[in-house]
This record gives structure tokens, sequence and C-alpha cells, in this order.
């Protein structure tokens, strides 16, 4: 009798046992694409890289704002509807960031990715916002966080998270992956914090179109100044230039930078007020093309941090 109803009881095991293999095969079918990948879509190129280093070989990326493109405000063509509409996962940067005409919110309800269960992730999520201060924009969150290198550890770490949830079979791939790359950011912020060290505090000033490095100049004790504080608001106006060209003077600013996904004539009619020049390019909102400078997140940052600082102990 004993050994009958242990017969039976391994056999109700195994029974139970299949059925759930085959529903989580199913699942599994139905979440990946035929070559076991998951279709994963981003904002913009720099979400794009940090979640291609996470996802390695396991996810197909595509970025919406395309490189060099400005993700505050941006019109999704077709293909990105189609994407977005086939994701297993999209992220976007959150505070503020994909506001600017409310493109991104209009994508997610046209695609039906806006439920309250829909695989749609925020990576600056855990990150402490800093806030606008301009007229119109008060108490706005300032999205630029990724300038932050430590920042950019949690966003490695929120694209950890999302991808293992979504497909928990990879889960080991996924953390030694983010394990990997988090230990090259963290490099590349001690390197910055031991570089900027070297320039005498009082020169340690960064003027830009966009007001976007309150979390760079946070991370890495510098003052900032700005023509506009963020896109999508009015860019380059007599009285904004007015206001950074009286800052450049009062404090005596030898070099000022422009963005790469920014339009370079508003600073350069700041330069020609002030005749201090513009000194270098940097990338805020955007990486570099494939190939070229500034490819990667790891990459735009350091570019960012050679030209700054060449720029700044070049200048008298
Ligand atoms: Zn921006």
């Amino acid at each position: 009798m004993k050994k009958t109803l242990t017969v039976l009881f391994l056999s109700l095991f195994m029974v139970i046992a299949t059925a759930c293999g085959t529903n989580n095969e199913e699942k599994e079918q139905s979440d990946k694409d035929e070559q076991g990948k998951l279709e994963v879509v981003t904002t913009y190129s720099i979400l794009y890289d940090i979640v291609k280093n996470v996802g390695g070989d396991k996810v197909n990326v595509h970025s919406l704002a395309p490189i060099g493109g400005d993700p505050h405000e941006y019109e999704p063509l077709p293909v990105d509807v189609q994407k977005t509409t086939d994701a297993d996962i999209v992220f976007y940067n959150g505070l503020n960031l994909e506001t600017g005409n409310g493109w991104f919110k209009k994508l997610l309800s046209s695609t039906g990715k806006d439920g309250e269960d829909a695989p749609v992730y925020q990576m600056s999520k855990g990150v402490e916002a800093k806030l606008l201060t301009s007229k119109g924009n008060k108490g706005a969150e300032d999205p630029h966080a990724w300038l932050d290198v430590r920042n950019g550890i949690v966003y490695t770490q929120n694209a950890k998270d999302a991808l293992i949830e979504v497909d928990p079979e990879n889960t080991e791939y996924y953390e030694q992956n983010a394990e990997n790359y988090i230990a090259q950011l963290e490099q590349l912020h001690a390197d910055a914090v031991e570089k900027f060290s070297q320039i005498p505090k009082e020169k340690r000033f960064l003027v830009t179109s966009e007001g976007a490095f309150k979390y760079f100049s946070d991370a890495y004790d510098f003052e900032a100044a700005y023509i506009w504080e963020i896109n999508a608001e009015n860019e380059g106006s007599p009285q904004q230039v007015k206001k950074v060209v009286d800052i450049i003077r009062e404090n005596n600013i030898k070099a000022l930078f422009v963005e790469t996904s920014i339009d370079s004539r508003p600073m350069e009619t700041v330069s020609r007020e002030t005749n201090v020049p513009i000194e270098g390019v940097l990338f805020t909102d955007s990486l570099g093309e494939p190939g070229a400078d500034g490819d990667t997140y790891i990459k735009m940052m350091e570019w960012n941090m050679n030209t700054i600082y060449d720029a700044l102990t070049n200048v008298e």
C-alpha cells in the first residue's frame, strides 16, 4: 500500500512538473523572437548602449530618438511605432526627459504599452533628482542624470533588474554583464574625480547651450552656466543670451562649449559678444555616430572629460 501511494505521488508530481514545463516554454516562445532574443526599445541612444552592455547577445535593441536626435522632443516614425508595439521591454529615462511635446506618452498609449502591467521601465529610478530653476520650469525635474557616472551605475542596475524580471532564465548572464560594466563605470568615475582635481577650483566653470550639466557639476565639482535651461523651451532668446554673457564677464570665463545634438548658433552669438572662444564640443543627449568619437556611453563621458580638461587647462 505504502509503495503504491509513493508511486502515485511520484506520477502526480511528474505530471504537474511536465505541465509547468510546457507552460514556461510557451511563455518563453511568446516573449522572444525566433533567435531567442528579447525585443527591447529605448527612448534614446545613451540608454540603448547601457542596455546593450547588460543584455549582450540576448537582446535586440532599437533606439527611438536616433543618434544626434533630441529625446526631449521627438516625432516617432512608423518603424518606432512597430518596434514599440512588438517590444518585450521599453526603457525610458524619466525625470522629465521625454515630456517635451508629450511624444513618449502618446507613443505608449497608441501602442497599447500604457497599461499598469506594461513592461515599461524607468532607467533613472532611484536617482536623486535635481530640479530646474528657470522661469516656467521651476520645480520640474532635470533629466540629465546620466552625465554623473554614479547615476549611470544606477541606470545599469535598473536595466539588469528589468531584464531579469522579463527574462529570468538568463539571470546569471545579466548579473555578470552588469557587474563587469559597473566595474568599468566605477573606474571611469574615479579617474574623472582625480583628473578634475588637478584644475584650480576657480577655473572649473562650464558654459553650455543647454543647462544639462547640473548632475555632472555636482559629481565633479564644477560651476555651470547655460543659455537656456532645458531643450523644449525657447532656445537662445536675446534675454537668455544677455544673461549668460553677463555671467561669463563676471566670472572671467575663458572657454565655452557646445553640444553635439544642439544648434551651435546661439553659442556662436555668445562667443562673438564676449570674445571668448568655443573650445570644444560635448555629448549630452546623444552618443556619437557608430565608429566615431563618443559612440558608447563610456566613450562619450571620456570624450567630455578630456575635452573639458584640455580646454580649461589650456586657457590662461
Ligand atoms: Zn537635454
